[in-house]
């Protein structure tokens, strides 16, 4: 018989993290203040993220040991899966292997909980009272719900205003876990009282909540700090036991993937799963594909310029160097909100600027066409997210038909859509469209970059 799901025991769980900077093809560039457009001192980023996250993204160490409270913890769910999907190869009728790793595992539904049980395990050794957040359609809020809610810590969720009142079912869970949740924006912000007074029916936006819930964690007399659940180092370094565990089932499967796939919004699941084969492909002489895979409404790495920009759309938040559309970019409201952010991992872009991972951007309609197929073959209902990297893998397999040749594609499914049906909804009754975002509008939004000196630029 041949093993369809390769699963590791709690003791073959990884230990540590893989951090990438000591591994990185340029030294990363440095992060910038938003006001004096100057290199930060930690100091200044210690007021917003907890003292060991930002020790964390300067550290050269290439492993650091995952503490002890949150392995307790990811042993509820952790390892997770690795399945080769016999099913959807068979209904492909291709001679490759198809394997995807199942983040949907964890009690919120993503990978998100990796980095979020971190970062509140280290407010609470800290002595916080808690965190500030922004969030979407919720996905990132009900991981840190759940994380504070594990470490006895207070958790204030600003929401997109649209989402808040349409998509309600995460606002819920978070309700549940014991989190705050404000409509964003609100009155109770400097920033959100000015943006409700010049637009008081606005949707919100994420940029709006970033920056509101930054301004309440810096106002807070270090009471609370801000989480983020993506695209700083230490995010995606939390997230590399994915990588770290696949490489070991690959071990128990007998075979090594020729291509890995993640879909990319701010790049932390992406980097997660791949940046432990970027190292073995570096240190091991292997010789894997790695392939990102993000919207075509939101094309940062395919058509995004390679430039210092603000993290945030209120210019709060610290300038990185990264491929971005332009921090006032606002792109189409597809259904994969996860991955609407203007920017990228600087780590990512790095590794793509040098040419050790490509990049595809596909379209909306045909990336629900491939959840449908991955669904109707294996059974699970993944995030509009993942299914970027699904129809991905399916594509890559589809070629070796046609070619032939029989490769190990291995993607990563990121999350279950249980909280996506109305997404589907519209998709099953036709309502979706392609987005192919005009070049001009790119353009446009490219233009309004912060001026750096060119000392710095090139640093
Ligand atoms: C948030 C989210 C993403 C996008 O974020 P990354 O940081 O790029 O991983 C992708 N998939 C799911 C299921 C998500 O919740």
């Amino acid at each position: 018989m041949e093993s369809t799901k390769f699963v590791l025991t709690e003791e073959e769980m990884p230990k540590s993290w893989y951090n990438i900077n000591p591994d990185l093809p340029s030294p990363p560039a440095p992060i910038l203040h938003p006001a004096t457009k100057e290199p930060v001192e930690p100091a200044f980023l210690e007021v917003l993220f907890p003292k060991r996250f930002v020790a964390e993204a300067m550290s050269m160490e290439r492993f650091i040991e995952i503490p002890e409270p949150v392995l307790d913890i990811y042993r509820t769910w952790r390892p997770t899966p690795l399945v080769r999907a016999r099913r959807l190869e068979k209904a492909l009728d291709t001679p490759a292997h198809i394997y995807y790793k199942y983040e949907g595992a964890s009690p919120v539904g993503s990978h998100k909980a990796n980095t979020a049980l971190v970062q509140a395990f280290y407010g609470k050794e800290e002595g916080l009272d808690g965190f500030t957040t922004e969030t979407g359609a919720g996905q990132w809020g009900s991981a840190l719900s759940m994380a504070c809610n594990f470490f006895d810590l207070e958790c204030h969720v600003y929401m997109v205003r649209v989402s808040y009142d349409l998509k309600p079912y995460r606002r819920v869970l978070m309700h549940a876990y014991g989190a705050e949740v404000f409509p964003s924006p609100t009155d109770s912000t400097e920033f959100g009282r000015q943006v409700l007074a010049e637009t008081p029916d606005t949707p919100g936006s994420l940029g709006i909540a970033i920056s509101e819930a930054v301004e309440a964690a810096v106002k807070s007399n270090g009471r609370l700090k801000y989480s983020l659940g993506s695209v700083l180092n230490p995010v995606l370094m939390h997230q590399t036991i994915i990588g770290q565990e696949a490489i070991k089932q690959f071990e128990k499967a007998g075979e090594y993937p020729d291509v890995v796939i993640g879909c990319v919004g701010g790049g932390s699941n992406f980097g997660g799963f791949s940046f432990p084969f970027y190292y073995q492909n570096k240190v091991n002489g292997y010789n894997t594909r790695i392939l990102a895979v993000e919207p075509q409404a939101c094309p940062t790495l395919t058509r995004g310029l390679y430039a210092f920009d603000y993290g945030d759309t209120a210019k709060m938040a610290p300038i990185v160097k990264m491929h971005t559309l332009g921090h006032s970019f606002i792109p189409p409201a597809i259904h994969a909100g996860g991955l609407r952010y203007h920017g990228m991992a600087p780590h990512i872009c790095a590794l793509y600027d040098h040419n050790f991972i490509e990049a595809i951007a596909t379209p909306q309609v045909g990336t629900f066409e491939a959840a449908i197929q991955f669904m109707q073959t294996e059974g699970i209902l993944p995030a509009p997210e993942s299914a970027h990297a699904i129809k991905a893998a399916i594509d890559e397999a589809l070629v070796c038909k046609e070619e032939g040749v029989c490769k190990v594609i291995a993607f990563n499914l990121s999350g279950h859509g249980h909280f996506d049906l109305s997404s589907y909804q519209a998709y099953l009754q036709g309502d979706l469209e392609d987005y192919d975002y005009p070049e001009d509008k790119i353009k446009a939004a490219i233009s309004q970059l912060p001026e750096i000196p060119e000392a710095i630029r090139l640093m």
